[in-house]
């Protein structure tokens, strides 16, 4: 890859990430660390090159397959959903378990937050670039695995935080029985094309303590892997 394909000219230069970044400063993502991942992660290169001039702006992007990459402040708010303590700070985990791979956006804005971080998609044409893709990118603590998300890791069980980032229309049972004590699941669940809500889910001593943090737009999460062809 060029240095200056990486680095970004014109519509994807750095004015234009820091247009982005303060617009989701704006709509409340407040962790400094995760904004300068998002300003540091060159989105552009995670869709067709046709599409590059809009990598920064804040919209999902189809990536094929029927697919897309998620939208930035989605990517900001579940990261922070994920990481953020009590008192307001980030933490870091240990273990952490992504379903939905897909280009890989997501978990390249993860990546730094993690020690090992493990990846699931059910595509394998779309998990093959994305490997290459994340490689390119010196991101090397993802394991990733083509299979269908609904039955977790659970050699890699349990882990300190899931991150699901296609809709299922119920909270997947088997994610909840991978979570370590203290562990979140952050989810977006709800019908295709319906009302859709982003849950966190943490696995406490008295149980389970859901919230609901509000309503989003995802591509549904599909039952079985698709090996497939190019
Ligand atoms: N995380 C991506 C968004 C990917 S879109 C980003 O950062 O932009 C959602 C992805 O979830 C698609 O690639 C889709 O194939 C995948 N997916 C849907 N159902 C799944 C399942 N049951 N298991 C694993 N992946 C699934």
């Amino acid at each position: 890859m060029s240095a200056s394909r990486l680095q970004g000219i014109g519509m994807t230069s750095a004015r234009t990430r820091d247009r982005l970044v303060q617009r989701l400063q704006q709509n409340g993502i407040t962790q400094p660390e995760i904004l300068e991942r998002i300003r540091n992660v060159p989105r552009h290169l995670f869709v067709d090159e046709a599409l590059s001039s809009r990598a920064y702006e804040d919209n999902a992007l189809p990536i094929g397959q029927g697919q897309t990459i998620s939208q930035p402040y989605v990517v900001a708010l579940m990261t922070q959903a994920l990481l953020e303590d009590e008192s307001g700070g980030l933490r870091t985990l240990p273990k952490a378990l992504e379903i939905g791979t897909g280009c890989g956006y997501q978990t390249a804005v993860l990546s730094p937050f993690v020690r090992q971080l493990f990846s699931i998609e059910r595509l394998a044409p779309l998990l093959s670039d994305t490997r290459d893709r994340l490689r390119a990118l010196r991101v090397g603590n993802v394991r990733f695995r083509n299979d269908d998300g609904f039955g977790g890791w659970p050699g890699q069980a349990p882990f300190d935080g899931i991150i699901v980032t296609a809709a299922p229309d119920q909270v997947p049972e088997k994610l909840l029985e991978q979570l370590a004590p203290g562990g979140r699941l952050v989810v977006p669940v709800g019908p295709d094309g319906g009302e859709q809500r982003l849950l966190r889910i943490t696995r406490t001593d008295d149980g389970l303590r859901r919230e609901d943090l509000g309503g989003v737009v995802f591509v549904p999460m599909v039952e079985g892997r698709e090996k497939g062809s190019r």
